[in-house]
């Protein structure tokens, strides 16, 4: 199985298998074979049931930014039901509970006045400051604080930064905020806010999101049902381990010792999984640079309770430092319900804990990181949960990539290698290092299937795709 059309993929999330796809849709007898780590494919926009409720894995819904290409690939996925919903979360600020997406009327009722007056006035200042919507070269602090205001940056993204990357705002490239702060421009959060107003917002489509019906899982599941139906090849768990050349074509090796030879190699895996596969494969400063870029892992507490729900809010954000965690969803209020009938009358919370792969919180067990959560709830004004049943954890090796300053040139080292070798390809959230939504990975891993369509691999075309993925901003 080594035609030189043939492709592997490495990583079956979202990207992956959209790539899969799209290369089967645009010739049916292509051989495409998907190599995934773990037991179920999805990555980190799959899911799970339990306890007969549905679970993502953190706070997961598709932004209304989803348009085009992305939209009609989701919806024509056959078996997969999208529902419109309205957002309803929350976020403590200032040690209150306020409605988020901001709500002008809510936010000067709720918040303490002064910080209320001081972020509308750093808002007003901010319209009569430089028109520019770019963000400024230099730190993530720097980049809030002119585009946000001193209030909004110290009181909400520069601790929210600290607690999702591990790293103090400013060793964070502002790359971070063009990527991720849609309100880092002068005024911007001012607009935001207002779109809250009650007639405004009901008009204002960055006010509801798309859902699966069946959670997260069900995209998961009709993403590979898909991929198998058009004829390709999924095998889960198997981590690839090594990649090299054979003669014109590439061979992966999973850890049982399974290998595929393919003309095409397309990697949505972690670059530091690459750094450490491509030994045979690629010179030692690239696999030395694609070392350096570090991502955040993420432990979720799921805790099971078995009356509810326990508020009506789909997700609560927890920006300061006085909650460890960084935000909890109730997954039935993002309209599924219960999976099945032992989940009625029940509902579940996912906490999402940012930290270090092997460190104290990584390797903390689901009792401790329980009562750390009673611990922190006991200040905020959130009531400890009753009725608790079963809690258990999950964990993300590669939740978010860390853009620490000058992080860009060994990303650009590895692009340029990588741009070299027409039979390689690196695409999806962890293959681009992207922090990304799951529609704009499916876009790359789309973006990355046409370039493949023809008999060779079209770099030219995929170097301007990769300048419009740089675009990408993420919304939250
Ligand atoms: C907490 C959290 C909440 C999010 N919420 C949203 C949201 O609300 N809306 C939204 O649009 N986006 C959201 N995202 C982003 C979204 O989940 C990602 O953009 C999307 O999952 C990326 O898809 P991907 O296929 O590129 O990468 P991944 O989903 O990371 O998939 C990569 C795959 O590669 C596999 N892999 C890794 N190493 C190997 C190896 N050596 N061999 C084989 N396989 C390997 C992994 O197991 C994984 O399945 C969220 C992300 C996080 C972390």
């Amino acid at each position: 199985m080594s035609g030189s059309d043939s492709v592997v993929i490495v990583g079956g999330g979202p990207a992956g298998l959209a790539c899969g796809i799209e290369l089967l849709r645009s010739d049916a007898d292509r051989e495409v074979t998907v190599l995934e780590r773990e037991p179920s494919p999805g990555g980190i926009a799959g899911g799970f049931s339990r306890g007969g409720l549905d679970y993502d894995y953190g706070s997961h819904r598709i932004h209304p930014s989803v348009e085009g290409r992305v939209l009609a690939f989701l919806t024509g996925l056959p078996g997969l039901e999208l529902r419109r919903k309205r957002r309803n979360g929350r976020i403590l600020l200032g040690g209150r509970l306020v409605r988020f997406p901001p709500s002008p009327v809510d936010a000067l009722v709720k918040l303490p006045p002064g910080l209320s007056m001081r972020i509308l006035g750093d808002q007003i200042g901010g319209l009569f400051r430089s028109g520019s919507t770019s963000v400024a070269p230099g730190s993530f602090s720097e980049a809030v604080e002119s585009g946000t205001g001193r209030t909004m940056a110290h009181a909400f993204y520069i601790p929210y930064t600290k607690k999702l990357w591990g790293l103090p705002a400013d060793e964070i490239s502002s790359f971070q905020a063009a990527r991720r702060v849609s309100s880092a421009r002068p005024g911007g959060l001012l607009t935001k806010v207002l779109g809250g107003l009650p007639l405004v917002s009901r008009f204002d489509p960055s006010r509801f999101f798309s859902y699966p019906a069946g959670g997260f899982g069900a995209l998961a599941e009709a993403l590979a049902r898909e991929f198998r139906r058009l004829g390709g090849t999924l095998r889960t768990d198997s981590e690839v381990v090594s990649v090299s050349y054979e003669g014109a074509s590439m061979k992966a090796t999973t850890s049982d010792g399974f290998s595929r030879t393919a003309g095409r190699l397309v990697w949505s895996a972690p670059l530091d999984a690459l750094a450490s596969s491509f030994t045979a494969a690629a010179p030692a400063e690239v696999l030395a640079a694609a070392g350096r870029l570090s991502y955040r892992s993420m432990v979720l507490l799921y805790v099971q309770i078995e009356s509810g729900p326990y508020t009506r809010f789909d997700a609560h954000y927890f920006p300061d430092g006085s909650i460890r965690f960084s935000r909890m969803s109730e997954p039935r209020n993002y309209l599924c319900g219960p999976a099945t009938d032992a989940g009625r009358g029940r509902t579940g919370l996912c906490l999402e804990l940012p930290c270090d792969m092997g460190g104290d919180d990584w390797k903390a067990g689901p009792e401790v990181l329980y009562e750390r959560l009673l611990e922190d709830l006991r200040g905020s004004p959130l009531p400890p949960p009753e009725a608790v049943g079963d809690i258990w954890v999950r964990r993300l090796t590669h939740a978010y990539p860390v853009y620490r300053m000058g992080f860009e040139q060994d990303l650009r080292t590895v692009s340029e290698w990588s741009l070299s070798d027409p039979r390689l390809v690196l695409t999806g959230r962890q293959g681009l290092f992207a922090h990304d939504n799951l529609h704009h990975a499916i876009e790359t891993g789309l973006a990355a299937a046409d370039c493949l369509a023809g008999p060779g691999f079209d770099t030219d075309s995929w170097r301007k795709r990769l300048e419009g993925f740089r675009l990408h901003r993420v919304s939250d």
